[in-house]
């Protein structure tokens, strides 16, 4: 489909859904994960809105660091080839990780998140992602926390983009026709 014909649709998480279920994933992360220092790495860009929304909900010490993934360039699929940057994660040796992603798909980008961090051998990694699309994975990971359950249509705001538009919309939404 001609994306240039398509425009966000219907409101699929309300500002109101995202702020509780951050809270509640605050909350099942700060149970699993103990007390002390917990460093964050945010997948960029679409994670940014709910990566630093989730560290405010932790309510907890925490260090910050970013990794840099792309899979779609402009497009709305993924072109299986993950690129990763990964120069700002901060110290990661004995340390405990939490990798925050917006999206599961196909699962090749967590996957090689994943493998990249635990290749500088921290003491723990955990993984959380707002949104899982199960019914699109090819390769076998789940998060180990995970926000909402989506079906298979393209997202956009709250971080989300196509071609780097639409990730100030405060709410998500669909992207349609
Ligand atoms: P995967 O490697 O699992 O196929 O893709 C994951 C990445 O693709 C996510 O981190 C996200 O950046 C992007 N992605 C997957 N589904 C969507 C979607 O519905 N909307 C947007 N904007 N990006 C998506
Ligand atoms: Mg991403």
């Amino acid at each position: 489909m001609d994306s240039d014909s398509m425009a966000p649709g219907e409101v699929i998480y309300s500002e109101e859904d995202i702020a509780q279920r951050t809270a509640g994933l605050a909350r099942e992360i700060n149970a699993a994960i103990p007390d002390g220092n917990l460093h964050v790495i945010i997948t960029q860009k679409g994670a940014l809105y709910f990566g630093v929304d989730l560290i405010r909900a932790l309510g907890r010490r925490v260090t910050i660091g970013f990794i840099t993934a792309s899979s779609y360039g402009d497009g709305m699929e993924s072109s299986g080839e993950v690129q990763l940057r990964s120069e700002d994660t901060g110290e990661i040796t004995a340390r405990r990780v939490l990798i925050v992603e917006d999206i599961i798909d196909t699962g090749r980008t967590l996957q090689s998140v994943v493998n990249t961090i635990r290749s500088r051998k921290p003491a723990s990694v955990h993984t959380v992602a707002f949104i899982d699309k199960p019914a699109r994975r090819e390769v076998a990971i789940d998060a180990d926390f995970v926000g909402f359950s989506a079906e298979d249509v393209f997202l956009v705001g709250y971080g989300l983009d196509h071609a780097e538009a639409y990730r100030e919309l405060p709410c998500i939404r669909s992207f349609e026709p």
